[in-house]
Parts: structure tokens; C-alpha cells; sequence
């Protein structure tokens, strides 16, 4: 299966690969494109919280892994989540992956907004959902590479 370095490098690609396609159809006069929701905002927010996942938010979080490092002192939020999933189980299936990582991050996220004094209750859907799909793509895509991999080897 690919190394940490490697899943990086292809996240990477697919996300420029994303963006400049989002462009392309974007100039094409022939295409409607919702412009009013893929603006430069939406585009941002996507992008940064596919590199929060692909940096911090892995499948590898059920390992001592780059990305359960990347945690530094705050590694410990994600300790029973390394102890109850054995490496390349339920982590690293396209459904309960990221639905249990984004579940595990929504616990660790929720206390500190509202300790923080911010209000979880006026963020707009359209801003968690935007978030929620670039981390989502990003450990699918994690979980796509471990599996094309380990077909071929
Ligand atoms: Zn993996």
C-alpha cells in the first residue's frame, strides 16, 4: 500500500486535478454551471478541509501513523480510535471509514467551539456540508489508493 508521502502526492494531484477541471467547465460557455454555489469561497473551503484530511484526518489514524503524529500533544484524542480499529478494518472501509473518523473529529471539534464561546448552531449547512465533503473525498480517496495498491502487489 502506498506510504504516507505517497497518499499525500495523489490527494494532491486529484485536488488540482478538482479544481482545474472546476475551472475548465467554468469557462465553457456551452456548460451551466451553479456558479452562485462553486465560488471562490466554496472552492477555498473545500480545498483547505481536503488537506486538513489528507494531513490530519487519515485513514492511518489506526496506526502510529505521519498524520496520528501530525496530533503532536493532542494525539491522544485520537488514541481509542487507534486502539479500537486494527489497522486497514473498519478505518478503511468506504463507509464506516469516514463516517467514524468525521464522527470521532465532530466530538473532538464540538466541545472546543462551544468552550470557545462559538456558536455550533449558526454555521451555515452549506458551510459544514462543504467541509464534511472535502474531508470525505480525501479519505476516499485514501482508502481508493490502499485498495488499487494491494490489488497490484
Ligand atoms: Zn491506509
Amino acid at each position: 500500500m502506498p506510504d504516507g508521502k505517497n497518499h499525500n502526492l495523489i490527494n494532491i494531484t486529484v485536488l488540482a486535478m478538482i479544481i482545474s477541471g472546476l475551472y475548465s467547465l467554468s469557462t465553457r460557455a456551452d456548460i451551466v454551471f451553479p456558479m452562485e454555489f462553486l465560488n471562490f469561497q466554496t472552492i477555498s473551503v473545500f480545498s483547505i478541509s481536503y488537506l486538513f484530511g489528507t494531513f490530519f484526518l487519515s485513514p492511518d489514524l489506526d496506526i502510529d501513523s505521519s498524520p496520528y503524529g501530525r496530533w503532536g500533544i493532542f494525539r491522544f484524542l485520537w488514541w481509542p480510535y487507534k486502539v479500537m480499529f486494527k489497522h486497514r478494518g473498519l478505518s478503511h472501509h468506504f463507509i464506516f471509514g469516514p463516517l467514524t473518523i468525521l464522527a470521532n473529529f465532530t466530538l473532538i471539534l464540538i466541545p472546543v467551539l462551544v468552550l470557545a464561546g462559538f456558536n455550533v448552531y449558526r454555521v451555515p449547512v452549506e458551510f459544514i456540508a462543504t467541509v464534511v465533503l472535502g474531508i470525505w473525498i480525501s479519505i476516499e480517496l485514501h482508502i481508493l489508493a490502499d485498495l488499487v495498491v494491494s490489488e497490484i502487489y
